[in-house]
């Protein structure tokens, strides 16, 4: 086999653009900046992972900036000289140097496993115990223009058979009026797709009180953090008035975050992200700790581009503690192509990607040309 040892780490930070914009209750981004971490053996083989995060700072405090900053000065260090397949250890010595800082270190996860995986001449879910799927569900994100526009998007994307299940951002508009708007996406669509919110963690308790059961009565199928991540109490308490069930994403964040979600019931489902989890060892160990408390989970997204949408493609295909769909449709919103081959999307679904590693190829022109300088 050829030389394991880690020679170079190199980070490159992009800007894709969107196909439109992508609205957030505080934020909105025309691209998607997507920090490239490049991990290099002696053998000549370069593993890459994405330090995304979904669209700025705003959502839990690191941007492509920060993480550069921590890969460079602090992950590179410990990565030189150690081999690809020293996983384990790895992670727990980068854990002694640097505190949270998840989305970075799981850019490093993920490129040390495409990287050991194309040294194997094997797929990443095979480092995984290997895929017992080849698909999963893909829910789209609606975007934010008026109703009428919203609606229509939804009707395409049914006939062309793309999506059959859907997502609506709130928390930017006053409560009253976002839940008028989403009442009325929801009951056009009823019958043909179900839809479902994330309120970005924007609501507070009262807020959520008056709101959410108008969207439970009104056909919403899944309500996704309405209230601040911290405050596990209202989550609970919402939990047990909702007669649908609660998505938890901006409270968990580790295994015991989720332990805690399931010990008050403060959900029904958690948001798993590879990205905010630290990477595909540490959102391993928080499904597992939801599967031991009967809770689902959701393959959840950053806005990740194709090598980080592939890590969690890879991840959701090998992991049947998700069983809650997906939500992997960053490349889909990006409106330029990074690899060489597309991932595929078709029938509401995207495929598992074949070949080593993840399984995608760069393509070097497009990453080039969406450096930033
Ligand atoms: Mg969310």
């Amino acid at each position: 086999m050829s030389d394991l040892s880690i020679v170079s780490v190199e980070t490159t930070i992009l800007d894709v653009p969107l196909v439109r914009p992508h609205k957030f209750a505080t934020t909105s981004m025309d691209a998607q900046p997507i920090l490239l971490v490049g991990v290099t053996t002696g053998g000549g083989v370069t593993g890459y992972g994405e330090g995304v995060v979904p669209g700025g700072p705003w959502w839990g405090g690191e941007s492509v900036e920060t993480m550069q900053a921590v890969v460079e000065r602090y992950l590179v260090p410990v990565l030189l000289g150690r081999r690809v397949d020293e996983i384990t250890g790895i992670l727990a010595d980068i854990e002694r140097v640097v505190a949270g800082a998840r989305f970075a270190k799981a850019a490093v996860d993920v490129a040390l496993h495409d990287a050991w995986a194309r040294c194997l001449d094997v797929p990443v879910h095979t480092l995984l115990g290997g895929a017992f799927r080849s698909s999963v569900d893909v829910t789209w994100a609606l975007g934010s223009a008026p109703v009428d526009e919203i609606i229509a998007e939804a009707r395409e994307k049914i006939e062309n058979r793309k999506h059959f299940s859907f997502k609506l951002k709130m928390g930017a508009l006053d409560p009253a009026e976002d839940t008028e708007r989403v009442l009325r996406v929801t009951e056009a669509l009823a019958g043909q797709a179900g839809v479902r919110v994330d309120i970005n963690a924007r609501w507070d308790r009262l807020t959520a009180l008056r709101h959410l059961p108008w969207l439970a009565d009104g056909g919403v199928q899944l309500i996704e953090q309405p209230t601040p991540g911290e405050q596990l109490e209202v989550l609970a308490e919402l939990n047990a008035l909702l007669p649908i069930p609660v998505m938890a994403d901006e409270s968990v964040h580790t295994p015991h975050d989720a332990l805690e979600v399931a010990r008050r019931g403060a959900a029904d489902v958690l948001a798993v992200k590879t990205t905010k989890c630290g990477g595909l060892r540490r959102s391993r160990e928080v499904v597992a700790v939801a599967r031991a408390a009967g809770l689902a989970c959701h393959g959840a997204t950053s806005i990740e581009g194709p090598i980080g949408t592939a890590a969690s493609i890879h991840f959701a295909c090998a992991e049947p503690g998700i069983d809650f769909g997906t939500e992997l449709f960053g490349p889909l919103l990006f409106s330029e192509e990074l690899l060489q081959e597309p991932l595929r999307y078709n029938d509401g679904q995207v495929h598992l990607p074949t070949g080593p590693g993840l399984g995608v190829e760069l393509n070097m022109d497009a990453v080039k040309r969406w450096t930033r300088n």
